[in-house]
């Protein structure tokens, strides 16, 4: 099977004047449908990692395969063309704009595959359904409590079906009952790839696979064959 991800040797050296090595000789398969949480410390590589998985970030030596494509030798626009067919993403911060719909913020991250817009309201209420909020269309974001937007933020991330879905501290701002229906529902998706920031070990313990990273490094890793 062809992996969903897949790191070979990759480094990141962000350049003068802070020269600070982020990633050294990173070795990561992730396959089709894992869930795979990423753990470790404050400054131990998790966000740069995670910023050169979707594309964001250039690795400074080594190869980013994402469904088996070699992203390396890309151009920026076909990078992006990358993130908006195949890679979802969702943060701590739920990032919604106040003055549209909970229908129209789904809807708006379909943009940028060129859908009209008839169709990206039926995709984006497909993905509201999926999570669960389907009662909630035509709410602000703020009609609605935390666990909901972020729920709304997912739904925007997997609206164009994306093969991967990135999450940076998806529960970070939320309680632990919120946090708890998050982490179900990212487990839930599917044949969707998750790899997840977190601090939380209840959360980590929810993905399939558990890595932790120390000073740039994978030291830890409970799926072990990569
Ligand atoms: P984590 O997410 O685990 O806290 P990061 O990936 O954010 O770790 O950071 C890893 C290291 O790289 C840290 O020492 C951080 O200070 C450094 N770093 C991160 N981003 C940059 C940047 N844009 N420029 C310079 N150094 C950076």
């Amino acid at each position: 099977m062809t992996a969903a991800l897949e790191l070979r040797g990759v480094a990141k050296t962000y350049p003068p004047p802070t020269t600070v090595t982020a990633l050294s000789d990173v070795d990561l398969t992730v396959t089709a449908g894992e869930t795979v949480a990423v753990t470790g410390a404050s400054g131990a590589g998790k966000s740069t990692l995670l910023s050169i998985l979707g594309t964001l970030e250039r690795p400074t030596a080594g190869t980013v395969r994402i469904a088996g494509t070699d992203t390396s030798t890309m151009s920026d626009p076909q990078l992006s063309a990358v993130r908006a067919w195949h890679i979802g993403f969702v943060f701590q911060q739920f990032f919604l704009l106040d003055h549209l719909t909970v229908l129209d913020n789904v809807a708006t991250g379909l943009v940028y595959r060129g859908m009209p817009a008839a169709a990206r309201r039926e995709h984006a209420t497909r993905a509201l359904e999926r999570v669960g909020l389907a009662g909630r269309m035509r709410h602000r974001p703020a009609q609605l409590s935390g666990g909901e937007r972020q729920r709304v933020a997912i739904a925007r991330a997997v609206a164009g079906r994306p093969a991967v879905l990135l999450a940076d501290e998806p529960t970070g701002n939320l309680d632990t009952a919120n946090g708890r229906e998050i982490v179900r529902l990212l487990a839930s998706l599917g044949d969707t790839t998750v790899v997840l920031i977190t601090h939380n070990a209840a959360v980590a313990g929810a993905m399939g696979r558990q890595i932790r990273l120390e000073d740039g490094r994978i030291v830890d890793d409970s799926g072990g064959a990569a």
